[in-house]
């Protein structure tokens, strides 16, 4: 497909480089035959005009030219049209290679981001099958067992709820990561305070961190930034899910907020089970979960927070960074512009 978009805007781009050679080679051509033409008239007249207006002086010599010959004019006349052909091939021939190689340029963003869009939609029709097979096929076994009791039944209805928060739980998570791809559309930058935005993520996830009896802690001043407030705090809101999901009950966790050259520091340090240096360099990828057994067992999730996080923090033209921390835990560091600017 790509090739063929290819060839077509190469072909575009010919034609319309032949349409305007063709159009100047014509206007060269008539230019040079007209004043062919009128200098083999102006010699016509010359002889035609009576010998004694020329009157030599007595010891000068008068050299003469001969009259142009029409076949000499018509001969000219083939030849500069035989070189406006070549040329014109020149022309079309180096223009066909460069069109080609600038077509590949033009149609690279456009073929990267088809290409990325089929990942995205191979991996999360992937991701949505396998629990909607298993819900399936529980329910058909279910509706088969003709001895299925109330209290069986509500056992059942309740795993199957569980199922279905979870592909709404994917399902969100996906639209997320399709908003923040186009952060036009869907990011509204205003001056806010960094406190507000910590202390609404903190608010957000207080219940689960109250579930496993953690403590959350904010730490530095306050400082006024430029950002979708909601972006950044959906954004703290992920990092402190994942600070919580993957941390021992009792533990504590910090939102540390600086200042530096700038640019707001946002961490986020737990005391949790950490991630193996062989994974750092793939979280942030879609679908990426770190030691999957793991974490697949022990925590639910499809490995889409930590891609929508890096969106997030793209699209406000600032960094995501990972760290193990030397006691225990992981730290994540991000740092935004104070003045928004799309990226
Ligand atoms: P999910 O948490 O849904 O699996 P994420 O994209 O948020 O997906 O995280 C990707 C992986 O990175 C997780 O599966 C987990 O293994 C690892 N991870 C993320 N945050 C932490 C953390 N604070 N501590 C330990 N591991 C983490």
């Amino acid at each position: 497909m790509f090739r063929s978009a290819r060839i077509k805007l190469t072909l575009w781009y010919l034609l319309i480089i032949m349409i305007i050679s063709a159009i100047f080679s014509l206007i060269i051509y008539r230019s040079i035959t007209f004043e062919l033409n009128r200098f083999a008239n102006k010699q016509r007249v010359f002889f035609q005009r009576p010998l004694n207006h020329l009157d030599p002086s007595p010891g000068i010599k008068v050299r003469i030219a001969p009259p142009l010959n029409p076949e000499l004019i018509e001969e000219s006349e083939r030849r500069v049209a035989y070189s406006l052909v070549i040329i014109n091939i020149g022309i079309v021939s180096i223009s066909g290679i460069i069109g080609y190689f600038l077509a590949g340029r033009t149609l690279k963003p456009i073929h990267t981001m088809v290409e990325e869009q089929k990942r995205f939609i191979t991996d999360a029709s992937h991701e949505l099958r396998t629990p909607l097979t298993a819900l399936k096929s529980s329910i058909e076994v279910h509706l088969r067992d003709k001895a299925l009791t109330t209290a069986a039944a509500r056992e059942v209805l309740k795993s199957n709820l569980e199922d279905v928060n979870n592909l709404q739980t994917l399902s969100d998570n996906l639209l997320q990561l399709a908003q923040y791809q186009d952060p036009k559309l869907h990011i509204s930058p205003e001056k806010t305070s960094t406190d507000e935005v910590v202390s609404s993520a903190m608010k957000r996830i207080k219940p689960i961190a109250d579930e496993k009896h953690m403590t959350i802690e904010k730490k530095g001043k306050a400082y006024t930034f430029e950002v979708d407030p909601k972006a950044i705090s959906n954004l703290l809101v992920i990092l402190l899910e994942n600070a919580v999901k993957y941390s021992p009950a009792k533990s504590n966790i910090e939102v540390l907020v600086a200042s530096t050259d700038g640019n707001i520091n946002l961490s986020v340090r737990d005391e949790g089970i950490g991630i193996p240096a062989k994974d750092l360099p793939y979280i942030f990828d879609r679908f990426y979960r770190s030691d999957k057994s793991r974490s697949k067992e022990q925590t639910n999730g499809y490995g889409l927070g930590l891609s929508i996080a890096r969106r997030i923090v793209l699209s406000h033209g600032g960094s995501i960074k990972v760290k193990r921390r030397a006691s225990k835990g992981t730290e994540f560091i991000i740092t935004l512009p104070t003045q928004f600017h799309f990226s």
